[in-house]
């Protein structure tokens, strides 16, 4: 058996856990036990990293990789729709190699920042050549504004599943149809919800500049059984909320919707330099937590933002939101976005049973809480080194 005993000066073990002179041993891409001490009495081969921490690969919950070419092509800040418009244009102007260079590059990125598992949006069904890390659940993602059939068999891949683009983008009946098409198996469910001001607009008064730009071209939506009383609710009664369902951004979200998701379980994912960059605006992470919603941690794509890295994710909550808990953004980055992608048994902390998705930082400190807040705040020069 090839068992490898890891240590370091720190193990972030989890939010509430970190170990001086930690060591954590690896037999067969699992963990098998943590411990203190120098390790020698250990069987296996000791790898000793140095004076920085050993913590859980980090997980991105919510990426769209296809759109990696796009990096730096809409310059300057844009009201949301028109940044939407230009997106349309640029992807349809993106070959299939264009695409696929794309995926690939951004899997790379992700690799690169430490993320060993993603939540993948993407409008093709673009087979991905098999990494072993990182892990790439894809949820093919639909954009129609009528109903139509969904055109993939989640039987093919067990890291497939669905995606609707947004409430005021996809047709409800669609969005309910691929609802259930996950629930049958067993699958996450992820959806753009309640982002922007004119989503918002939209469905609560059926009318506003998306309305518009719907009876331009031609779309009929008084079936849709708007107004609705805002994006949250309206999801919840179509009966799309639950445990298996990832809302990704929720910045339009008042105390009445943040309890319903509470109140469903619904996971939920925030991309806020996305939001910030685009919107202007950021999810009230606070009223969030203490709710006792535990959100996951996506970049969004890099039409959006500079970096795929959750390391700048989180330092930019850290700045945004200085009395929120240090350990609470990193479990945002690490233990949610397992648990929201459905891998919480087996990513998200460092314990025995769980693959061994370990990374190595530079983070040099002299206390346990000034480690965790280093993290948190991305004090440190280096990137994170996926150990293998
Ligand atoms: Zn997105």
């Amino acid at each position: 058996m090839n068992i490898k005993i890891h240590r370091a000066k720190w193990v972030l073990v989890s939010q509430e856990k970190v170990m001086e002179n930690g060591c954590v041993t690896v037999a067969n891409g699992r963990i098998t036990a943590i411990g203190r001490g120098g390790g020698t009495h250990l069987e296996g081969e000791v790898l000793d990293h140095g004076a920085g921490v050993i913590m859980p690969a980090t997980i991105n919950a919510h990426t769209h990789l296809e759109l990696s070419l796009l990096k730096g092509r809409i310059p300057g800040k844009e009201d949301f729709l028109s940044w939407v418009k230009a997106i349309i244009h640029l992807k349809d102007c993106l070959t299939n190699k264009d695409i696929h260079q794309g995926l690939l590059s951004g899997a790379n990125e992700l690799y690169k920042y430490g993320a060993v598992l993603a939540g993948d949006h993407r409008s093709v069904s673009m087979q991905f050549p098999d990494t072993y890390w990182p892990v790439i659940i894809r949820f093919r993602e639909y954009l129609r504004l009528e109903p139509a059939e969904i055109l993939c068999d989640l039987n093919k891949d067990k890291y497939l599943s669905l995606a609707a683009h947004a409430p005021h983008t996809t047709a409800p009946e669609l969005i309910k149809r691929m609802k259930d098409e996950t629930k049958r198996h067993g699958r996450i469910f992820s959806v753009h919800l309640a982002e922007s001001p004119e989503e918002a607009e939209f469905i609560t008064t059926a009318k506003g500049k998306w309305a518009g730009l719907l009876n331009e071209r031609g779309v009929k939506f008084s079936s849709w059984g708007l107004p609705a009383k805002s994006p949250v609710s309206y999801l919840d009664d179509m009966g799309v909320l639950d445990d298996k369902t990832l809302a990704v951004h929720l910045v339009q979200a008042g105390p009445g919707d943040l309890d319903l998701i509470a109140e469903r379980g619904a996971c939920v994912c925030l991309c806020p330099r996305s939001n910030n960059r685009l919107i202007e605006e950021l999810p009230d992470i606070p009223a969030m937590l203490k709710r006792g919603i535990r959100p996951a941690l996506g970049t969004d794509s890099l039409a959006s933002v500079e970096t795929l890295s959750l390391f700048d994710e989180m330092a930019f909550i850290s700045e945004s939101f200085p009395s929120l808990n240090s350990g609470d953004i990193i479990s945002m980055a690490t233990v949610n976005g397992a648990k929201a992608l459905g891998m919480g048994e087996e990513l998200g902390t460092l314990e025995p049973g769980k693959r061994a998705a370990l990374l190595y930082l530079p983070v040099y400190t002299s206390s346990a809480s000034m480690l965790i807040r280093s993290l948190a705040a991305g004090s440190f020069k280096g990137l994170p080194e996926v150990i293998r």
